[in-house]
């Protein structure tokens, strides 16, 4: 048996359920409500082996770990060209930060608000429904099932995400975004939306570790330099003003959201899922971190912690 099919998620789950701390989001109805005790975890070898919890089948909104594969769709249909539309750096700032890049106007990266409606905008597409239908399709090949949007959450984030608004006004005043403001919105709303569970999320984050091939339906989704490049940025950028301490103490690259739910990539070796709501200051969640932090030391995934021959 692989060291994923073997890996003893239950006790992981235990293992990171009395850590306490963290506050559930609330800035919409659905998060609010969000169960605070959920935990799930899942595994999927970049070989299609999946371990899974006994919650991974637990619907929750992807939120902010959509970006990775906004990204990677906008890169795809451009053919590399978002990257002169979008920066790489991270920000040291909040995901929400109403910041631009200096010079640019240009969206700092694609992990952070600003960046992720833009890259939304740049999947193909002629409207918003067209766009809409784009990443829908999309995420469903990197998840390996026919996914599908809440409705509501994709509404109440469309009508209060007040600064995703001026985010998306400012980078339209800066001619960076080429789409209307509400037109941005409603994509980038609608994308965070999307229900997975923490079976499918990991499924999505074997397809970027194994290089843009969904490990468990065979089928290429985006082109291998696509899932290098995204990888790179989340490993830099995935988890904002925390993606410092994220890459010391877990080092894998990942990517927050504020649903609770982590996505995370260990290039050919395996995607990793985590959810549960309660988040730190930084938007990461609090247990989910707890579980990244023992899985990487379990099963030695650490990048840069390979015992030194020297
Ligand atoms: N939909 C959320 C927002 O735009 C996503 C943010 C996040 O998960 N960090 O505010």
């Amino acid at each position: 048996m692989s060291a994923v099919a073997s890996y003893d998620l239950a006790t992981l789950v235990e293992r990171v359920r009395g850590q306490s701390g963290g506050e559930v989001d609330r800035s919409v109805p659905a998060l609010a409500s969000a169960d605070p005790d959920l935990i799930a975890v899942a595994l999927v070898g970049t070989d299609g082996e999946i371990a899974a919890s006994e919650d991974a089948g637990v619907p929750f909104s992807l939120q902010s770990a959509v970006k990775p594969f906004l990204f990677a769709l906008a890169l795809a249909d451009t053919d590399g060209a978002a990257l002169d539309r979008v920066g790489i750096e991270p920000t040291g700032e909040a995901f929400d930060a109403i910041k631009l890049e200096s010079g640019t106007g240009r969206p700092p990266n694609p992990m952070v608000n600003a960046g992720a409606l833009l890259t939304a905008s740049l999947v193909d597409g002629h409207d918003v429904a067209g766009r809409d239908e784009r990443i829908l399709r999309g995420l469903s090949a990197f998840a390996g099932r026919s996914l599908e949007v809440d409705e509501e959450i994709a509404r109440d984030e469309h009508l209060l995400g007040d600064r995703n608004h001026a985010l998306a006004h400012l980078m339209r005043s800066e001619g960076t975004l080429r789409v209307t403001a509400d037109d941005a919105v409603a994509v980038y709303a609608r994308a965070c939306a999307v229900l997975v569970d923490a079976r499918a999320l990991a499924v999505m984050g074997a397809t970027l570790a194994g290089g843009g091939r969904n490990p468990v339906t065979g089928e290429r989704v985006v082109p291998a330099a696509v899932a290098r490049d995204v990888v790179s940025v989340m490993a830099t950028c995935g988890v904002y003003d925390g993606s410092g301490r994220w890459m010391r103490s877990v080092g894998i690259p990942a990517k927050s959201s504020v649903s609770g739910a982590l996505v995370l990539a260990v290039p050919g070796v395996l995607g990793a899922a985590m959810i549960s709501p309660p988040l730190d200051a930084r938007g990461t969640s609090v247990r989910g971190h707890a579980a990244a932090d023992i899985l990487s030391a379990d099963l030695g995934l650490h990048a840069f912690g390979r015992p030194s021959s020297v």
